[in-house]
């Protein structure tokens, strides 16, 4: 690792000692030959060309939510128009440079003397057109404006009229809201959403001039509903991948025909739905992704079931794999989310903040929420100079925020079906597991500084694959013939794969195959069920020296996994499995079979391509357990399918994660940095700054650099183009940088 230490050591015959000291203290101007010096001083890079920078957008044929930055949203509650000041709310969005703000038409209050049937006004309404204000409000200052609807609840009366618009219970009792029983559950597959929730848009078109439309609380994120009306008692099981089809195409028939309400007052209008839930939401994401033009990800802050800090880049690489560059925007709660929860008081300002920097960092718009204005504008005011300050300085460098294609060389294969319907080995069976298997993985990379994007199950073809040097399947148990061939295309056209576990031995419909679906490309035979562990889990004894295992001494095996597939011998093996044995009592905690013939990885050589096989859940098994061996096998697996061709090179100290785009102006390079006690409990308190961090990246041919500037500290920084290779140093990070350079 790079570090301020080995900085000044390897700059120390580039310049006088007492210069060298002072590098990083303010004011001290770095040399052109220290910056270079520096950063190649590590390990060396085998750092590969960007690709041609793309054709400059058009910005006439751009659609508006494209431009759209900056997302304002008081969450309005039914006692709101009794007590929230209408130009107060306006002025606070707009002096924070919001380009649009939320209003609440909803479906289970009205918030407008609505005439929709069974669409109850709040209470507090009194026949008030509070909407129209709140839309008046915000026009008047040039903000756009979104007419947010609520159409997963109703009350009584409609239930005692419409019995078929709720959901049902296996003994045919109503479901109701858990919170507020007199409320109950509309079903999705219902006349409801057809009829009520149509009306209710057509009303709103009638009656004012909005830009769109969104829904809240629909379609179902992070999990499929479970109903038994009298239509759902039709339909396949839930939880299988037959009703997950009939899921996805009510969810996609009904967001069309919102879409075509919507535009029938405004071509340029449209609809969008609540979605979210990362690498597990309800609907396929491959779908969505094709009909929906502003991606609303409702992940708004880190709870403790899901304790992870980088919750909003988790999020923002799933959007980033169906997108194709269409508009995301993570909305960040400033009031307190959890296991409690305060919804009207604000959360800790640095982890609100680190929650924006992350949208930004993954591509995604800015967009900030808050819920109910009592008193005028909040009991609790502090969430709206944090929000505000964060805005108004992103709004100084929209160009260089605004991303446009990501800089990464590693594909990691996002399977969504096996996210949401495969729950792990029968010893391990739990919702939980592929949680852990992602997290897993994603801290991994995290720690090893690679450039990586996520790609969809569903969108393995090779003009999308090419682009990346290798791909990693952490356990993608499910995969169809057709995605079994698109890998075994891959691999023949040069690239180059991890897998691990049970990745490929289910089809798309949870079916289980006699062998692995990539039995051939990774060269291996499963040899019987899935063995898991009780005491002592599996080692890999090492065989063979090879650069997977580099920085393994003095020692005879290494940690395997919780479980794996017994595979069948292969020739040349570089680990053998030493099978689990007892761990307590301790006299017995030695292995009754100390070698054996079953291969712990698998490795292979075709052509260009490099194959790596782990029958163990490993990423998973690091998530778990944090043991630094299973990370060196993982990070040297990487670096040896990738041949450590590197696309980006961030040098330096401390956990972060990066993310590099081209941007319009040139690149921009956003390192986050999560070298804090609080990164996977609780939240952010406080900021513990980090030295310097090495930049190198490999321009195109004939691009050249004008500045380059961190858009945090606000200043430019000196930089070294040596022919094609970019070097600058980004002397320290707080929570956050974002170096931005413009080409010349
Ligand atoms: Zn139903």
């Amino acid at each position: 690792m790079f570090n301020r230490r080995t900085f000044l050591k390897t700059t120390a015959t580039a310049l006088p000692m007492a210069g060298a000291f002072d590098i990083f203290e303010p004011g001290f101007a770095l040399s052109a030959e220290t910056i270079a010096t520096a950063a190649v001083s590590g390990d060396t890079p085998n750092l590969i060309p960007l690709p041609q920078r793309l054709a400059p957008v058009d910005l006439a044929s751009e659609p508006w939510q494209q431009r759209i930055r900056r997302v304002g949203q008081s969450n309005m509650t039914e006692h709101d128009p009794a007590v929230m000041n209408v130009e107060e709310w306006a002025s606070y969005w707009h002096s924070a440079r919001a380009d649009i703000v939320f209003v609440s038409v909803t479906g289970i209050l009205a918030f407008y003397p609505s005439k929709v049937k069974f669409h109850r006004h709040g209470q507090f309404l009194n026949g008030r057109d509070f909407f129209g204000e709140c839309v008046a409000a915000a026009k008047k200052r040039g903000m756009r404006v979104v007419a947010r609807m609520s159409p997963d609840l109703n009350w009584g009366d409609a239930l005692e009229a419409h019995p078929d618009w709720a959901m049902r219970n296996k003994d045919g009792s109503v479901q109701y809201s858990g919170e507020e029983p007199r409320l109950f559950k509309t079903c999705m597959f219902s006349a409801y959403m057809d009829d009520y929730v149509s009306a209710i848009m057509r009303e709103i078109n009638s009656l004012y001039d909005i830009d769109c439309f969104y829904t809240n609380g629909w379609p179902p994120i992070g999990s499929l509903p479970e109903c038994y009306c009298a239509i759902c008692s039709k339909l396949p099981p839930t939880d299988t991948s037959e009703y997950w089809r009939v899921f996805n195409d009510r969810v996609f028939e009904l967001w069309s025909k919102y879409d075509s309400i919507a535009k029938e007052k405004k071509p340029d209008s449209f609809f969008f739905a609540n979605l979210g839930g990362n690498v597990h939401p309800g609907p396929s994401l491959d779908r969505i992704g094709k009909l929906a033009v502003w991606f609303q990800a409702d992940n708004q802050g880190r709870t403790y079931d899901d304790p992870a800090i980088w919750g909003c880049t988790l999020q923002s690489r799933a959007c980033n794999a169906v997108l194709d560059g269409k508009f995301s925007a993570n909305v960040a709660a400033a009031y307190s989310t959890g296991i409690v929860r305060w919804r009207n008081a604000s959360k800790n300002p640095a982890e609100a903040k680190m929650w924006m920097n992350e949208a930004l960092a993954g591509g995604m718009a800015l967009y900030y929420h808050f819920i109910g204005s009592e008193d005028g504008l909040g009991e609790d005011r502090r969430w709206q100079k944090v929000g505000a300050d964060y805005f108004r300085w992103a709004a100084k460098y929209d160009a260089h925020l605004t991303t446009r294609r990501s800089i990464a060389n590693i594909g990691v294969v996002m399977g969504q079906s096996t996210q949401l319907l495969y729950k792990g080995p029968a010893m391990a069976h739990s919702r939980q597991y592929m949680r852990e298997t992602t997290h897993g993985l994603y801290e991994m990379l995290l720690s090893g500084r690679f450039a990586f994007d996520f790609v969809h199950e569903d969108r393995l073809e090779s003009e999308r694959l090419s682009r990346y040097r290798a791909l990693l399947l952490p356990n993608i148990a499910m995969l169809s013939t057709r995605q079994c061939q698109q890998v075994r295309d891959y691999v023949q056209s040069g690239g180059s794969i991890m897998a691990s576990f049970e990745t490929g031995l289910y089809d798309e419909n949870l079916k289980q195959r006699g062998d692995f679906g990539l039995s051939d490309l990774l060269g291996i035979s499963k040899a019987g069920d899935v063995v898991g562990t009780t005491g002592n889990a599996y080692y890999g004894r090492i065989e063979r020296q090879h650069p997977i295992l580099a920085g393994f001494t003095n020692t005879n095996w290494i940690p395997g996994a919780q479980n794996r597939v017994p595979l069948k011998p292969v020739a040349e093996p570089v680990l053998t499995v030493v099978p689990g044995f007892v761990q307590y009592p301790p006299e017995l905690a030695y292995p009754p079979v100390s070698h054996t013939a079953e291969p712990a990885v698998v490795l292979r050589e075709i052509g260009h391509s490099r194959t790596a096989y782990f029958p163990g859940d490993i990423e998973r098994t690091w998530w778990l357990t944090g043991h630094g061996d299973l990370l060196r096998l993982l990070h040297n697996t990487i670096r040896w399918i990738t041949r450590d061709e590197k696309i980006v090179h961030v040098q330096g100290e401390g956990f972060v994660e990066i993310f590099a785009w081209e941007t319009a102006p040139g690149y921009s390079v956003h390192v986050l940095n999560y070298t804090n006690p609080n990164s996977h409990h609780g939240w952010l308190q406080s900021v513990y700054p980090l030295g310097p961090q090495a930049v190198s990246m490999r321009l195109p041919t004939g691009v050249k650099v004008e500045s380059v500037e961190l858009l945090h500290a606000e200043r430019t920084v000196p930089f070294r183009l040596e022919g094609e290779l970019l070097h600058f140093i980004i002397p320290s990070v707080d929570d956050c940088e974002v170096a931005a350079i413009t080409a010349g």
